[in-house]
């Protein structure tokens, strides 16, 4: 796996696909640069080889030309975030573009204008794909947030640089970090998913049983496991479709040895709302009119000590409703027990859109050791599928 470290970029142009789809408000400000720093080390490299960088992305979903989605509107962010002035480009392919990149000097950077302004790129065209590799001696890929997707600047294009492609810094640090909890974990090994339903996480749950020593289930998910078991689960979130998978699931997961810890209590509420009267109960006795929104103070004890006790752990979706502050105590004990564990040398991930907004809700993310910046692509890592954007760099 080559990355940009192999490289020296002295007089070369380095064509670098990054994941800028930054979150704008109504006046079109950037509201998070998350994604833009999580470039920088990437260009910073190339830079200071001495050489210059033109960098792709897409910004949100337009139909066409749409002026909010523009790549303008976040220039300025990457100029404060990199410390370097840009240039920006009003097309991402065709004469400007060619015409500012080969007035390019060693140290400068340009951003091309957004690339789903054209359709071929979500269509993965080949002829819009070798176009935009005109635009540089070097082609890098350093978005992981887009690496699912076989687009055209994300894998098509590759081809058209047999020797001259590597890897962005962040693309390479996810791929080992994730490689860190799949392939070359110290057990024991503990998988925390959580979140809403089974259904968006069993593809992930069957492809770590062989991999995970122990395996914590919360959050609403937990509900179709109680019920599958004969629990009273109330009016709690649960897929009725989806109990024989869950119990199949149990069934595998004695056989491989992985012990399955389910939430022992809950907190309860009689409305989905924080206005709501609540209890602890145990988990399979919630009465009718009552549902679990956030798991109780038995289960955080045990979730806790299963924590303690790992070498590496994955965590992937939250244990309650922890967006509302009364169903939030379940996260963060488990966010808690896993920065002690890290702080003792445990390796711990965190990925997945809401686990990542709950690590950074509750201060957490420097105390957990890599919290990855791909929702979709790090949960088609964690499927164990292969993602076009790194096959290709691959070939
Ligand atoms: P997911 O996107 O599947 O990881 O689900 C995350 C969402 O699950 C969050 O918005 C949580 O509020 C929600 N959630 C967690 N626990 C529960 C629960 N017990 N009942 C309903 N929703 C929950």
């Amino acid at each position: 796996m080559k990355t940009v470290n192999d490289f020296n970029f002295e007089n070369k142009k380095a064509l670098i696909r990054v994941d800028f789809n930054v979150p704008l408000n109504k006046e079109l400000e950037v509201t998070d640069t998350t994604r833009i720093k999580a470039a920088k080390a990437t260009i910073i490299k190339v830079l200071e080889d001495g050489g210059s960088c033109v960098l792709m992305s897409h910004l949100g979903r337009p139909n066409g030309k749409e002026d909010k989605f523009s790549l303008q509107h976040i220039v300025d962010d990457i100029e404060s975030v990199v410390g370097v002035e840009v240039k920006f480009v009003s097309d991402c392919i065709g004469e400007k573009a060619m015409e500012a990149v080969s007035k390019m000097r060693p140290g400068e950077l340009i951003v091309l204008e957004n690339l789903r302004f054209y359709k071929e790129e979500k269509a993965g065209d080949k002829n819009f794909a070798e176009q935009l590799s005109k635009l540089g001696d070097i082609y890098v890929n350093d978005a992981f947030g887009t690496a699912h997707r076989a687009h055209a600047s994300t894998s098509v294009i590759a081809q058209f640089f047999p020797e001259n492609k590597c890897f962005g810094l962040l693309l390479a640090s996810e791929i080992e970090n994730i490689g860190k909890v799949l392939t070359h974990s110290e057990k024991p090994v503990t998988a925390i998913i959580g979140g809403a339903k089974v259904s968006s996480k069993i593809t992930i749950i069957e492809n770590i049983l062989d991999k995970i020593d122990h395996l914590i289930i919360g959050g609403g998910m937990a509900f179709t496991f109680i019920k599958a078991q004969g629990g009273s689960i109330g009016n709690s979130l649960v897929e009725d479709d989806k109990q024989e998978l869950a119990l199949s699931i149990l069934k595998q997961a004695k056989e491989k040895n992985v012990a399955v810890h389910l939430p022992v209590d809950a907190i309860v509420a009689d409305d989905f709302s924080e206005e709501a009267n609540t209890d602890i109960i145990a988990i399979d006795t919630i009465p009718d009119g009552w549902m679990g929104l956030d798991v109780g103070p038995k289960t955080n004890m045990l979730f806790s000590e299963v924590i303690l006790q790992s070498k590496t752990i994955l965590w992937n979706g939250p244990v309650g409703v922890f967006e509302m502050e009364k169903f939030s105590k379940g996260t963060i004990s488990l966010g808690n027990a896993i920065a002690e564990a890290t702080k003792n040398g445990t390796f711990s991930l965190v990925g997945g859109g809401d686990s990542v907004a709950a690590v950074k809700q509750f201060n957490l993310s420097d105390k957990v050791s890599y919290v990855s910046t791909g929702g979709g692509a790090m949960l088609e890592m964690l499927e164990g599928k292969t993602l076009p954007g790194i096959e290709a760099m691959l070939k």
